[in-house]
């Protein structure tokens, strides 16, 4: 698609968005989320070898979230490979995120990487070995060089405010680990987990990290394109927790939300995509990201359900 239409709707994605008085409502069980501002909205498209286009407040950094789940996946895939699914499902678990109760039913085993319980025990296959500090440094480096951009960072204040208010995130790495499926202690695990959930990015940079995931002949290589096509299955099938079916009729392609109101999603062979609305619907994903991705689908014909448009 030529750049200037996409650039305009872009604009038209983000003015309906802005325009919308209806903004969900942000994360309030962590309280540095609790203070963002729901009236922001940005959305940002990166291709291989051409510029990221961007609409709004698309230079504005926000908490990334359990976007991060989809990196950490990556970083864990990488270190121990398919062992990992014997720790953890690839079924869509039809509970929110935080839920407890399928892990209680299945004894400690979770339905897929990107619920809480799943993305604990990734990032506890990522601690295997390494000092903390080294693991959490191995996700940012992975998150760095899929985005081209050193300058990412984590921002300190909203991890310490989630490891003071984590209860429920402490809850399931006690019960992972009364069943066996944690290797270190609670602490451990949730303060490497907590902190790159506290990854902070800006949509274009959200968008540029993403682009490894297109499978686009120029974007960076980071995994085998096999692997590719089993992380875009997950976003697609467990990326939005209970909302996942809701997100795919809508949108049509892989995406990872995140309570911070960022979501990544992925048109494969042509974009990855970022938008950032903080408020958040009765899913627990963005609200207003959710309906910008699908007026942006819907105007561009990207999905992976129909006949390619670009
Ligand atoms: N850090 C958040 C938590 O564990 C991530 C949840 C999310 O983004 N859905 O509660």
């Amino acid at each position: 698609m030529q750049s200037e239409r996409l650039q305009s709707i872009l604009d038209e994605v983000a003015a309906a968005a802005q325009a919308d008085p209806d903004k969900g409502r942000v994360a309030d069980y962590i309280p540095d989320l609790a203070r963002v501002d729901p009236d922001q909205f940005a959305i940002a498209v990166a291709r291989p070898g051409q510029p990221t286009l961007v609409a709004g407040d698309a230079a504005t950094p926000f908490s990334i979230q359990s976007v991060s789940k989809v990196f950490t996946l990556a970083v864990a895939l990488g270190k121990i490979g398919g062992h990992l699914w014997l720790r953890v499902g690839r079924e869509p678990s039809g509970q929110a995120f935080d839920s407890m109760f399928l892990l209680e039913q299945e004894k400690g085993r979770p339905r897929n990487p990107f619920i809480n319980a799943g993305a604990i025990v990734t990032t506890d296959a990522v601690l295997e070995g390494t000092e903390p500090k080294a693991a959490l440094a191995s996700i940012l480096r992975f998150v760095r060089e899929a985005a081209g951009d050193d300058a990412i960072h984590i921002n300190e204040s909203v991890a310490q405010s989630e490891i003071a208010t984590g209860h429920r995130n402490f809850a399931l790495a006690h019960y992972l680990l009364s069943h066996g499926n944690l290797q270190h202690p609670p602490e451990l695990t949730l303060g490497t987990y907590f902190h790159q959930c506290a990854i902070e990015m800006s949509c274009t940079q959200l968008a540029n990290a993403g682009l490894f995931l297109t499978a686009c002949e120029d974007a960076p290589r980071m995994v085998s394109s096999s692997r590719i096509r089993r992380i875009n299955a997950l976003m697609m099938t467990c990326g939005h927790y209970d909302g996942s079916g809701d997100y795919a009729y809508r949108v049509g392609l892989p995406g990872k939300s995140g309570v911070g109101g960022g979501i990544l999603t992925i048109a494969p062979g042509i974009a990855s995509i970022a938008v950032w609305a903080p408020g958040l619907n009765h899913y627990n994903n963005s609200k207003l990201g959710t309906e910008a991705m699908q007026r942006l689908t819907d105007l561009t014909g990207w999905s992976v359900f129909g006949a390619p448009t670009d």
